[in-house]
C-alpha cells in the first residue's frame, strides 16, 4: 500500500507552477486503495505521505469520518511515527470554528441583560415564547439568562487566567448546546481582524497554530465546509488523505443540502430595527426600505408554510396536527414526516411565493453585505471605534445565516427539472418541538459525485482515498461513481489484500430457511428459532447483527419467555447502557470464561473491534439491504427508473455489498483470530445478486446449512 501511494503521488505537482511547468496542466495522482482488515492502513499512508511531504516541504491533510479514528491518529499512530522518523514533524487536530468560544460574545453576554441577548439576536429564547404563555416564558427566559450569564462570566475568568483555551472540548463539564451556542464563534458575526478581541481570540489562535503544523487531522465535514476559505491548507498545495472514504459521498450530500425554516420567521420582525440601529450608528441612509422587504419575505414564507401544511395534512398520521401555523401538537408522531416533491417538480401555486422569497432574501442579503463592508471600513479608519464596530457587525451577522439559508433553498427550489438531467431532490420535513409543529423545506442535488468533482477534485492534485470497504460486489465502480472520480484519468485503484488467511481463519455458513425472507413474519419466526438454538451453543464471545429494530425487539421478546432464561442472562443489548460500558461488560464476562452475546444494529456492524474470543461467532440475521429510505436516495431511484435503469442493481446492491463487507469484517480482527459467520438469508446463495454480494467478501470457507446439516458450496 505504501509503495502504491509513493508511486501514484510522487509525480504530482503541487502549489504554484513555475517555468515550463506553468504552461502545462498540473500533474495529478489519486490513489484509491481498499485496505483489507489487518493491513495497517493508517501506518501505510502516514509513513509514505508524510515522508513525501517532508521531502517536498509540503503539508498533509488527513480527513476521517469518525472521532474514534481521529483520536487514534492523534493519540497513537502519529506520535509513534514522529518518534521513528529521522526528521521530526508537527501534527494537530483541526476543529470547526463553532468548537471555540467567541470572546466578544462572551464579554457581551456575561452581563446577562436583555439588551445584550438581543445584540446577538438569540432567536431560541425569543421564538420559545411564541405560542406559549408569554409571561411565563419571559420569567423563565430572564432566569435562564441570569444563570447563563454567571456561567459566561466564569468562562471569561478562566480565559483571562489562562486556565482554559476557549476550546469547548476542554471544559470540565461539556456545556449543553443551548448554553454554548450563544457564545460559540461563528463566521457571519465575526469581523476577524477588525474585532478588538482578534489577537486574543481562541479560534484565530488555534488557526495560527495550524498554519505552522505539517500534518493536520480533520473530518470530512469540516474539510468540505471550509473549501475556499483558507482555514485549512489549499488542496492544490498539500497531500490529502481521505480515510474512511466510503463515508465521503454521504457527508457531501449532507453538506450540499440546503434547508429553510417555514415556521419560525419572527426574526424578520427584528431585522429592520437591527438594520436601522446599525445605519444610525454609521450615520448612513440605507439604499432600500428594509421594513417592507422583511414584511413581504415573512408573508411569502407564511404562504409557503400554509401550502406545506396543506400538503402534509393529506398524510393520515399528520392530518390531526396540521390545522394551521403554530398549532399545538400533543399527539405528534415520534418520527419526523418527510414529504417529497416527485421528480423535483413543484405545483404551480408554489412558484409565486418562492420567487418572492428568493428576491426579497436576495435584496436583504445584499443590504447586509453592504453594511458589513461599511462597518469594516469604519473600524479600519477609526481604530478607537473597533469595539463598537465589532458589536454592530455581530448584530447584523446574527441574521445573515438565516437569510443565506432562505435564499439558497429558494434558489434550488426554483430550479425546474431539465430533460435528461437528474432533477434536484426537494422535500418538506414536518415534526414537533416543544409542543409545536415544525416545518422546513429542503433541497439537494441528486448526485454528490458531481458536486465533489466541482468543489473538491477540481482543486486536488495528490490524494489517497482509503477504507476497508471501497470495493463492492468485486469492483470499485460504485465507490468511484458516488465520489465523483469515475471519469478521472488520474485515478489509480487497487485492493490491498488483508494478511489474514480468510479461508483458514473464517467460515461463512449460509442457512437455508424454509421461509422466504420476503415473507417477514414467517421468516422472522423461523430465523429466530434457529438463532436462539445456535446462541445456546456459543461458548464465549458472539455478536448478533439485526437489520431492524423490529427484528431486534422480536428476538428480545422471544428471549423473555420462560425456556430461554439462561440464554437471556448472557445477552447484552445495544442501547441498554452506554456503548463503552456495554463493551467493557462483554469483555469482562469473556475474560472470566463466560459466554457473552452482543445484540446490535447497523452502528455495531461498522467500526466495532472485537478481537479474539470477544467475537468467535458472528450472526447476521438477514441481508442488510441499503434500501432508499431518505428523500435523496428515493429521488435518485425514481430518476434511474425514469431513464429505464434499475436502481436495485445500480444503487441498492452495491451499497448493500459495502454494508455486508463491513458487518462480516467484525469477525476476524487479527491473524490469530478464528471465527464463524452465520447468515440466515438464503438469498446470498440462491439469487444472482447474492452471488454478486459474495464476490465482494473475503474468501471465507463457504458452507450451506440445511436442516442443521452442513454442505460445502
Ligand atoms: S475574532 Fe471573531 S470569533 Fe474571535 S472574538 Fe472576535 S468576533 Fe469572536
Amino acid at each position: 500500500m505504501a509503495a502504491q501511494i509513493a508511486q501514484t503521488l510522487s509525480g504530482a505537482t503541487l502549489g504554484e507552477l513555475a517555468g515550463t511547468e506553468a504552461a502545462a496542466a498540473p500533474r495529478r495522482g489519486i490513489a484509491v486503495l481498499q485496505a483489507g482488515t489487518g493491513v495497517g492502513k493508517s501506518v501505510a499512508y502516514a509513513a509514505s505521505v508524510i515522508a513525501l511531504a517532508l521531502a517536498q516541504q509540503k503539508r498533509v491533510l488527513i480527513s476521517t469520518a469518525t472521532v474514534a479514528l481521529q483520536e487514534q491518529l492523534i493519540g497513537k499512530d502519529l506520535p509513534a511515527l514522529a518518534a521513528l522518523l529521522s526528521e521530526p514533524f508537527s501534527f494537530a487536530l483541526a476543529k470547526g470554528r463553532g468548537r471555540y468560544v467567541c470572546r466578544l460574545k462572551l464579554d457581551q453576554l456575561s452581563d446577562g441583560d436583555a439588551a445584550s441577548a438581543e445584540l446577538f439576536d438569540n432567536d431560541a429564547d425569543a421564538d420559545a415564547a411564541v405560542g406559549a404563555d408569554a409571561a411565563v416564558a419571559d420569567g423563565f427566559g430572564a432566569e435562564r439568562r441570569a444563570e447563563r450569564a454567571r456561567q459566561y462570566a466564569q468562562w471569561a475568568l478562566q480565559l483571562d487566567a489562562g486556565a482554559w483555551d476557549g476550546d469547548r472540548d476542554r471544559l470540565e463539564v461539556p456545556p449543553p448546546p443551548a448554553s454554548w451556542q450563544p457564545v460559540a464563534a461563528e463566521r457571519h458575526s465575526c469581523s476577524a481582524r477588525h474585532c478588538p478581541s482578534y489577537h486574543g481570540c481562541s479560534y484565530y489562535k488555534a488557526r495560527a497554530r495550524l498554519a505552522q503544523t505539517q500534518v493536520i487531522v480533520v473530518n470530512h465535514d469540516l474539510l468540505l465546509s471550509t473549501l475556499g476559505m483558507y482555514a485549512l491548507p489549499d488542496p492544490s498545495d498539500c497531500y490529502l488523505v481521505l480515510d474512511e472514504a466510503h463515508h465521503l459521498s454521504a457527508v457531501a450530500q449532507g453538506r450540499f443540502t440546503q434547508a429553510m425554516d417555514l415556521m419560525h420567521s419572527q426574526w424578520l420582525d427584528r431585522l429592520p430595527r437591527a438594520i436601522d440601529e446599525v445605519c444610525s450608528a454609521l450615520q448612513h441612509t440605507p439604499a432600500l426600505n428594509v421594513a417592507p422587504l422583511a414584511r413581504e419575505l415573512k408573508t411569502a414564507l407564511a404562504e409557503l408554510a400554509r401550502l406545506a401544511l396543506a400538503r402534509v395534512a393529506a398524510r393520515p398520521e399528520w392530518s390531526v396536527l396540521c390545522r394551521g401555523a403554530g398549532t399545538a401538537a400533543t399527539d405528534a408522531p415520534a418520527v419526523p414526516l418527510l414529504e417529497r416533491f416527485e421528480s423535483g417538480a413543484l405545483p404551480p401555486e408554489w412558484l409565486p411565493p418562492l420567487e418572492l422569497v428568493h428576491s426579497r432574501a436576495n435584496a436583504l442579503l445584499k443590504q447586509l453585505e453592504a453594511l458589513a463592508g461599511q462597518i469594516k471600513a469604519k473600524a479600519r479608519d477609526n481604530p478607537g471605534e473597533a469595539a463598537r464596530c465589532a458589536r454592530l457587525y455581530s448584530r447584523l451577522g446574527a441574521f445573515a445565516p438565516r437569510l443565506q439559508h432562505t435564499w439558497a433553498t429558494s434558489e434550488l427550489f426554483l430550479q425546474q427539472p431539465q430533460a435528461q438531467q437528474p432533477p434536484l431532490a426537494k422535500w418538506l420535513q414536518a415534526g414537533t418541538e416543544r409542543g409545536l409543529v415544525t416545518l422546513s423545506a429542503h433541497a439537494c442535488p441528486l448526485q454528490p459525485g458531481s458536486l465533489l468533482r466541482q468543489q473538491l477534485w477540481s482543486r486536488v492534485r495528490a490524494a489517497v482515498l482509503t477504507s476497508a470497504s471501497l470495493v463492492s460486489c468485486g469492483n470499485f465502480e460504485h465507490f468511484l461513481s458516488e465520489s465523483g472520480l469515475d471519469d478521472d484519468p488520474d485515478v489509480v485503484c487497487r485492493a490491498v489484500q488483508s494478511p489474514f488467511d480468510h479461508a483458514r481463519q473464517g467460515r461463512l455458513v449460509v442457512v437455508q430457511t424454509q421461509a422466504d425472507p420476503k415473507d417477514v413474519s414467517a421468516y422472522t419466526d423461523e430465523m429466530l428459532a434457529a438463532l436462539l438454538q445456535d446462541l445456546a451453543a456459543v461458548p464465549r464471545g458472539a455478536l448478533v447483527l439485526f437489520t431492524s429494530k423490529a427484528q431486534l425487539r422480536s428476538a428480545q421478546a422471544l428471549l423473555a419467555s420462560e425456556p430461554h432464561g439462561e440464554l437471556r442472562a448472557r445477552v447484552l443489548v445495544q442501547g441498554q447502557t452506554a456503548r463503552p460500558q456495554l463493551l467493557a461488560r462483554h469483555a469482562a464476562r469473556v475474560a472470566q470464561g463466560q459466554a457473552s452475546i452482543l445484540f446490535g444494529l447497523q452502528s455495531f456492524g461498522e467500526g466495532l473491534d472485537l478481537p479474539g474470543a470477544l467475537c468467535e461467532w458472528l450472526f447476521i440475521t438477514k441481508l442488510p439491504f441499503a434500501s432508499p429510505n431518505d428523500p435523496v436516495s428515493q429521488a435518485r431511484a425514481d430518476w434511474l427508473k425514469s431513464q429505464g435503469r434499475d436502481p436495485f442493481a445500480e444503487l441498492v446492491i452495491p451499497a448493500t455489498g459495502v454494508r455486508l463487507l463491513q458487518w462480516s469484517g467484525r469477525a476476524l480482527r487479527s491473524e490469530a483470530d478464528q471465527a464463524v459467520i452465520v447468515c440466515y438469508d438464503r438469498r446470498l446463495l440462491l439469487q444472482a445478486y447474492g452471488r454478486r454480494l459474495l464476490q465482494g467478501l473475503p474468501p471465507y470457507l463457504l458452507q450451506r446449512r440445511v436442516n442443521g446439516v452442513l454442505f460445502p458450496v
